[in-house]
């Protein structure tokens, strides 16, 4: 794709999928009778979001915030801006957050402030990647799908400068 970095597979697309189904499996027990909000952290979640919604066979409801933290670097600048909030109304509901990857936590500690400062009935979150030897702020991943090492990923959803998204499996970008 680019020939200035080199891709090493860390969990292709079977390995993902079946982790989701266990993921879906522990959310179903917690959420079945509560229709959750299941927000997510745009851009990076939205290839996450859609398997893992589509494996939840009890009502959801489903929307977006958007968040910006990185800029065009793999480094956290340390300041989180909200671009979007959700259209749905948060006050009140059981929200699922659900993120791509936790890496400072910052990202996350930002929006949980925003969200309990709306009111909302319970905040809990759902992650596919954890990488807590990176961590700032104190995060519970409540649902967590696989702890990476200190490495930059890319594929299914994550960029780097806005590349890789599309890739089926997740790989560790190597070089520049
Ligand atoms: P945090 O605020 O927890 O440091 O970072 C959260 C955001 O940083 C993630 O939602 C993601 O967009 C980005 N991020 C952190 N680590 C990685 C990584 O290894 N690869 C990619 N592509 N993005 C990352």
């Amino acid at each position: 794709m680019d020939s200035t970095h080199r891709l090493v597979p860390l969990f292709t697309s079977q390995q993902i999928a079946s982790r989701i189904s266990e993921l879906a499996a522990e959310i179903k027990r917690d959420y079945h009778d509560r229709c959750p909000l299941m927000l997510g952290v745009l851009k990076g979640s939205f290839v996450f979001l859609a398997d893992l919604v589509r494996q939840l066979d009890f009502p959801v409801e489903l929307d977006f915030i958007r968040v910006a933290s990185y800029g065009a670097g793999q480094e956290t600048s340390g300041r989180v801006k909200l671009l979007s909030e959700p259209v749905a109304a948060v006050e009140g509901r059981h929200v699922l957050l659900v993120e791509d990857i936790v890496d400072s936590g910052i990202t996350t500690d930002f929006i949980n402030g925003w969200l309990k400062a709306k009111g909302t009935a319970s905040v809990k979150l759902c992650a596919l990647l954890d990488k807590p030897s990176r961590r700032r702020r104190e995060v519970g991943v409540d649902y967590r799908g696989f702890v990476v090492p200190d490495r930059f990923v890319v594929g299914y959803g994550l960029d780097m400068d806005e590349k890789y998204r599309n890739l089926p499996g997740i790989s560790v970008l190597n070089g520049e």
